[in-house]
């Protein structure tokens, strides 16, 4: 808990001031943000067409509880949001991050079952998935080490493999009939739960933050998702890290033509400027609900200043969104082109600007590192030492340990700053771990 009550020597530095993709420190040291916090920042820091529409609404109505009132920035927010969001006649949600989102999405599968008469206790998701923190999203997060010590809280999740091309579970069907076999495995775990027993099947359209940016052959999504229409399963499309333009679309759901029941949405949302998560779910889903009203409520959620900053971030989108794609190309090139060959590199992969380095102790066997040599750890701080900010995971879409670097930089990073990116990555990678 060091840094979290008290300052102390092994406290990250103290940023005092942060533009676009730069931040600085109190000692005057300047940073290039490669992660934007946690996959966090899309339009970049210091927007202030963003802290303006916050400061206006807060000015206005600061807060209101969304049971008593609603509010024109909720309103607006909402009724936008639905126009770019990949589900008919959206409803949304809006909470204050991502693992609230979750919650939500998972009450809401469980409350439009039970409204159609059907009790479904059983969520499945993905081993090595993230969905967050507390304890209902981290029952269906399938990392052995994030669980490991609430074991006897996580219940009522069955796992099935990640789609995870880099080691993939079913390497004999690889690599054409790998989601073939992803989407039996599914059926086959719906069906042996019994008729009408599972609720939803959630899991990134793309996998983030701790699968690393794997992206699923052009046929999963397709597969997967008519396996759970098939079965009356709700698709629960968690976007926390994928959505708002971070992989050059809208939604990560986009690059397969997805169309979820409900999605989970949080971080790049309002870009950081509020702690903003969302629930988006189908006007099916909503309807179902008892009396048309879902039984559920946090005190900030609708909150009109979150909704503001969201409103403002999805405006400044549409002006960055087009040039995702080609940045997303150039950084994914540049860190190809200088890592291609290195010996402890055994995968460098992503979409958009959302792009994953994994290291690994041996090239042809895939084998990680021991968790004990803290590689990321290291990569992390010699980056950081040069003024580079990246972000990582120390889990795999197996879900056993590994190093993964994470880059996925605000949406209006340079070019220019992307190539300095994509050096000083090589070079803490390089100095960490020699050719
Ligand atoms: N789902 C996914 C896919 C995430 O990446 C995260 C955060 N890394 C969460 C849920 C949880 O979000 P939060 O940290 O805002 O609670």
């Amino acid at each position: 808990m060091s840094n979290v009550y008290a300052r102390s020597a092994d406290s990250p530095p103290r940023a005092v001031r942060a533009r676009g993709s730069l931040i600085w420190d109190e000692t005057g040291r300047r940073y290039l943000d490669g992660s934007g916090g946690a996959i966090v920042v899309g339009v970049g820091h210091g927007a202030t067409e963003v802290t303006d529409a916050i400061a206006a609404q807060l000015a206005s109505v600061g807060y209101v509880h969304g049971s008593q009132f609603t509010t024109e920035a909720v309103d607006s927010y909402a009724a936008d949001l639905a126009t770019v969001l990949p589900m008919k006649d959206a409803r949304i949600y809006p909470v204050s991050g991502g693992s609230e989102a979750v919650e939500t999405a998972l009450k809401l599968a469980r409350s439009y079952h039970l409204a159609r008469g059907e009790d479904r206790p059983v969520v499945i998701a993905r081993t090595g998935s993230y969905h967050g923190n507390s304890r209902g999203a981290l029952a269906v997060s399938g990392r052995p080490s994030l669980r490991e010590p609430y074991t006897p809280w996580l219940s009522g999740t069955r796992f099935v493999a990640a789609a995870y091309e880099y080691r993939c579970p079913f390497p004999q069907a690889h690599p054409d009939g790998c989601a073939a076999e992803h989407a039996r495995r599914l059926a086959d775990t719906i069906d042996r739960c019994g008729a009408n027993r599972v609720a939803a099947f959630i899991a990134e359209p793309i996998g983030g933050a701790t699968t690393g940016a794997c992206v699923p052959t052009p046929d999963y999504w397709p597969r997967m998702a008519r396996v759970c229409r098939e079965r009356g399963v709700l698709l629960i499309a968690d976007e926390v890290m994928t959505g708002f333009g971070r992989t050059g679309r809208w939604f990560g759901c986009d690059h397969f033509g997805l169309r979820p029941d409900i999605m989970t949405l949080g971080k790049g949302a309002a870009s950081g400027y509020w702690p903003l998560g969302l629930v988006a779910c189908t006007g099916t889903v909503h309807d179902a609900q008892p009396a048309n009203r879902f039984v559920h409520g946090f005190t900030y959620s609708h909150h009109p200043a979150g909704a503001a900053a969201g409103h403002a971030v999805l405006r400044l989108l549409r002006g960055i969104l087009g040039g995702v794609a080609a940045k997303g190309d150039r950084l994914a090139t540049a860190l190809s082109a200088g890592l291609a060959d290195h010996p402890h590199v055994g995968d460098v992969r992503g979409i958009g600007l959302l792009q994953a380095i994994e290291l690994v102790a041996d090239r042809s066997s895939a084998s990680p590192f021991p968790r004990r040599r803290r590689v990321l750890e290291q990569v992390t701080r010699v980056a950081a030492d040069d003024g580079m900010v990246v972000y990582g995971s120390t889990g795999c879409a197996n879900g056993a340990d590994g190093d993964l670097v994470l880059l996925g930089p605000p949406l209006v990073t340079t070019q220019d700053q992307l190539d300095t990116m994509a050096a000083k990555t090589i070079r803490a990678i390089t100095e960490v771990l020699p050719r």
